[in-house]
C-alpha cells in the first residue's frame, strides 16, 4: 500500500466561551486547525488532525504544521503508511522536531492501518480495555466566584474529573483552592494545573499552605529542572504535562521521580506512536495518566479516546472532550460525544470518525 496523496485542510474553531489560562495570564478564543486527509492506491483513505492550544501555549503553531506538512509531503508519498514507525523515521529525517506537525500525519497513517483489517486503532495497537472514561473539565476561571460557577456547569453535565486551572496570584490561588476543596464532592478527582505559571518560590508557597489537603499540581512551573528542585522540598503529587514532550522527557521523569502522573497531549508528543511509548514508561514505574487531545474537534478527541482505551482503567485518571468546548463542530453526528461527563468509543475500524469535508477550507494538496 502506497501513500498518493496528502490534502491539507485548515479551519478556525471558535470557543464557546474564551478561554483564560493559568489567572488570566493567556486567553484564548480560536483554535487553528489543521485536518490532513491521506490517501492510498488501495482505496483506503486516513484522517488526522493537528490543532495546537493556540500558539502561546506550548512551542506549536498552527500554520507552522501546514508548512512541516509542505517540507514532509514528498518523502511521505509512495510510503506505506501502515508501517508507522517508518513513516516516524521518514518524517524524522525529513524534518528532525516539530513533533506537533508530525501528529496529524501519524494519526492519519494509524487510521488507514486500522481501516486495514476492520479493526478500532486502539485493537490494532494491542489492547482494549473499554470506556467510557471520564472527561476531565478544563475550568479557566480567575476567581472564587467564577470558579464555583463553571465547576457547576461541568457538575450538571454529570463530570466527576476536573482540571482547575490556577497559577495566579499565589494567595488568589490558594484561596480558590481552599474554596474548591471545601465543596467538593468526595468521589470527584481534581488536579490543579498550574501551567507552567509559578515560579519556584511561589509554587512553594502555595504547595506548601495547601499541604494539608493533599491536593495535585500539574506542571507548576516551567521547566523539570525546577519541577525536580522542588521535588524534596513539598510533598504535593505533581503531574507532568507541557514538560513531557519527548520519550527522554518521560524517561527522566520516571527515574528521577519527579511526578506521579504523566498528562499525556497527543499532538504535543507527536501522537499516538509516540504516546505510546510514553504509555508504557508510565505502567513500567507506577505511573498514572491523564490522556487528551491538545486542542481541537471530535476527531482529536477520538484519537485520545482510542490510546486511552490501551490503558488499564485504574491508571487511566481521564480524557477531555475539547470539543465539548468548541461552537464549530467538523463532523456532526459522528464520533464519540460527551454523555454525562463521560466518553465512549464505539467499535468502528480505524480512528471511527471523519469531517465533513465541505466544512474544511482545502488549503494544500500534494500528488
Ligand atoms: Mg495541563
Amino acid at each position: 500500500m502506497k501513500i498518493t496523496r496528502l490534502t491539507v485542510f485548515q479551519t478556525d474553531l471558535t470557543l464557546e466561551h474564551p478561554y483564560w489560562l493559568s489567572g488570566g495570564r493567556l486567553k484564548f478564543e480560536t483554535l487553528d486547525a489543521t485536518f490532513v486527509k491521506l490517501d492510498t492506491d488501495q482505496g483506503l483513505v486516513g484522517w488526522g488532525e493537528g490543532t495546537p492550544w493556540g500558539h502561546t501555549y506550548v512551542p506549536a503553531h498552527g500554520p507552522g504544521i501546514r508548512a512541516g506538512i509542505e517540507t514532509m509531503a514528498p518523502f511521505l508519498l509512495g510510503r506505506d503508511p501502515r508501517k508507522t514507525l517508518d513513516i516516524e523515521r521518514t518524517m524524522d529525517l525529513a524534518l528532525p522536531g516539530h513533533l506537533y506537525a508530525k501528529a496529524p500525519i501519524d494519526m492519519a497513517c494509524w487510521d488507514i492501518k486500522a481501516h486495514a483489517p476492520g479493526l478500532p486503532i486502539a485493537d490494532l495497537m494491542g489492547a482494549n480495555f473499554g470506556t467510557p472514561a471520564p472527561i476531565a473539565s478544563s475550568v479557566g476561571a480567575k476567581t472564587v466566584e467564577e470558579t464555583r460557577t463553571v465547576l457547576a456547569r461541568y457538575r450538571d453535565r454529570g463530570y466527576i474529573v476536573h482540571s482547575v486551572k490556577i497559577g495566579g496570584d499565589p494567595n488568589r490561588d490558594i484561596a480558590r483552592i481552599r474554596d474548591v476543596e471545601a465543596h467538593r464532592p468526595k468521589a470527584e478527582r481534581i488536579l490543579y494545573d498550574v501551567n507552567r505559571a509559578w515560579t519556584r518560590q511561589q509554587a512553594l508557597q502555595v504547595m506548601r499552605a495547601t499541604e494539608d489537603l493533599g491536593v495535585m499540581y500539574e506542571q507548576p512551573c516551567e521547566t523539570l529542572d525546577d519541577i525536580a528542585a522542588l521535588r524534596p522540598l513539598h510533598a504535593a503529587p505533581v503531574s507532568v504535562d507541557e514538560s513531557l514532550v519527548t520519550l527522554q522527557d518521560a524517561t527522566r521523569i520516571a527515574r528521577d521521580g519527579l511526578a506521579e502522573v504523566f498528562g499525556l497531549k497527543l499532538n504535543r508528543v507527536g501522537g499516538l506512536t509516540r504516546a505510546a511509548r510514553m504509555r508504557d514508561i508510565a505502567l513500567a514505574h507506577g505511573i498514572d495518566m491523564f490522556v487528551m487531545a491538545t486542542g481541537g474537534s471530535v476527531l482529536a478527541d477520538t484519537e485520545a479516546l482510542h490510546l486511552a482505551a490501551t490503558i488499564p482503567p485504574e491508571h487511566l485518571l481521564g480524557v477531555w472532550a475539547c470539543q465539548d468546548m468548541l461552537t464549530d463542530d467538523i463532523a456532526p453526528g459522528r464520533g464519540p460525544r460527551a454523555t454525562n461527563g463521560h466518553l465512549h468509543l464505539a467499535d468502528a475500524p480505524g480512528l471511527g470518525v471523519h469531517p465533513d469535508e465541505h466544512l474544511l477550507t482545502k488549503v494544500a494538496t500534494y500528488a
